[in-house]
């Protein structure tokens, strides 16, 4: 079998990918290891995605977003950042853009239900479910894709896109950068008394860091990141137990704070290739740039690469070149790692900055906050990274 696209993964980056491609003269496959169900029905994991502005463009683009019921979709109106013990914040506002928010929270579930639900209206996609990829060989002309089942499929340009821990990659040869945080976040809704205002807020406290996401009124999603050994214990704790540590995390903010529904736990690993493409494949997603949530940047990100890809596939076949030849690709590794590098080592900093326990480092934390409070053009800047606007 051969097709002139075969993307490795059925996650939301590889289907975006699919989607953007659909309607283009190409023969496109994709490859999932998990059974249809699985990935065409997705189930809750917790993670509530923040989108940029930039993301639902295009998802809009791709005919995604018109698959999400609005009333699923959260406003962001304000961020505040708050550090340790102190009450004063970092304050970003929408008003001060113009938009009408910040940006839209919608569950992943939801978002990778919409994909899905727009790649089934494509009947030319060819889908190998259950198929898991172990090894490809490339040559001059193309790869072999080589499945656990034993069947071989070609192809001229294999996307992986098989997240970040993609065994694909190592495969290949291409190393990545990788950061082991020893911390595990984990997710969850909580209902509370008072408003959240649509208001969400991160507390760099000096031993965990805390996030709320609103979602409703009084309905928002809790993210909590802590050391490893403190996340088993945390993870121990009775719901009566979770509802005072947050209500008092909080300083009771938000009131009465009451758990609803499953905990998700999350180990932090963040991943940065060195190289987005080898031979004829080529890498997005999670496979290419796995982010630390902190900064809600990684699927934004990986739609930012899909797009670049996307568009210097589409501009060479109107020039009649090679999709996959060293120009095309070299292209994409340049626009993306141009794009995705200072918000990857920038997202890694505020983290490594924002869980230091040495006093200094509280001292910088706090100065720095004071500092982007109060001078304009560094806040303009920071509300340009929170929105991907840079480019
Ligand atoms: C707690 C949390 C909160 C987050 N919040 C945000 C946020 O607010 N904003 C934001 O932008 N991002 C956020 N993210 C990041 C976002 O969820 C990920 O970037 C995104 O889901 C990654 O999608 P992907 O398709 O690249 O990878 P994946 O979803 O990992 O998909 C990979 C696919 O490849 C398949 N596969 C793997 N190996 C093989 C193989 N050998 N053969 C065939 N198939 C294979 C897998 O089964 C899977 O279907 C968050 C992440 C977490 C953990």
């Amino acid at each position: 079998m051969k097709f002139d696209v075969v993307i490795i993964g059925a996650g939301p980056s590889g289907l975006a990918l699919a989607c953007a491609l659909a309607k283009t003269k190409l023969k496109v496959a994709i490859i999932e290891k998990n059974s249809k169900n699985k990935f065409s029905n997705p189930k809750n994991d917790g993670r509530d995605i923040a989108l940029t502005h930039k993301s639902i463009n295009i998802l809009k683009k791709i005919g995604v977003w018109k698959n999400i019921n609005t009333k699923i979709i959260s406003k962001v109106k304000e961020a505040r950042i708050l550090d340790g013990d102190s009450s004063n914040f970092l304050h970003f506002d929408h008003k001060k853009t113009i938009e009408d928010s910040l940006g839209y929270l919608v569950p992943n579930q939801i978002i990778r239900k919409a994909i899905h639900k727009k790649i089934q209206t494509y009947k030319k996609l060819k889908f190998f479910t259950k198929s898991e990829v172990f090894k490809i060989c490339s040559n001059n002309s193309g790869s072999k894709i080589y499945l656990k089942n034993r069947k071989i499929i070609e192809s001229k340009l294999t996307v992986i896109a098989d997240g970040r821990l993609s065994k694909i990659r190592e495969k290949l040869g291409i190393y990545t950068n990788k950061t082991n945080f020893n911390t595990s976040m984990t997710v969850f809704r909580m209902k509370h008394k008072l408003s959240n205002n649509n208001i969400a807020s991160e507390y760099f406290q000096y031993n965990q860091t805390l996030a709320i996401l609103p979602i409703k009124k009084n309905l928002s999603s809790i993210v909590i990141t802590l050391q490893n050994h403190e996340s088993k214990k945390f993870l121990s704790l009775t719901n009566k137990e979770i509802n005072l540590k947050i209500e008092n995390d909080l300083k009771g903010n938000l009131g009465k704070m009451i758990l609803t529904g499953k905990k998700y736990s999350y180990p932090m690993l963040t991943i940065y290739a060195n190289e987005f493409y080898k031979d004829r494949s080529v890498l997005i997603g999670d496979a290419a740039v796995g982010m630390h949530p902190i900064t809600a940047h990684g699927f934004n990100l990986n739609l930012r690469g899909v797009d670049i890809l996307q568009n210097e596939i589409k501009k060479a076949l109107i020039k009649n070149i090679d999709i996959s030849c060293e120009n095309v690709l070299k292209t994409y590794d340049k626009k993306f790692r141009i794009l995705s590098l200072p918000i990857y080592l920038a997202t890694n900093g505020i983290v490594r900055l924002y869980t230091n326990q040495k006093p200094i480092f509280k001292i910088v934390r706090k100065s720095l906050l004071r500092l982007a409070n109060i001078a304009r053009p560094a806040k303009n800047m920071i509300i340009d990274r929170l929105l991907l606007n840079n480019s």
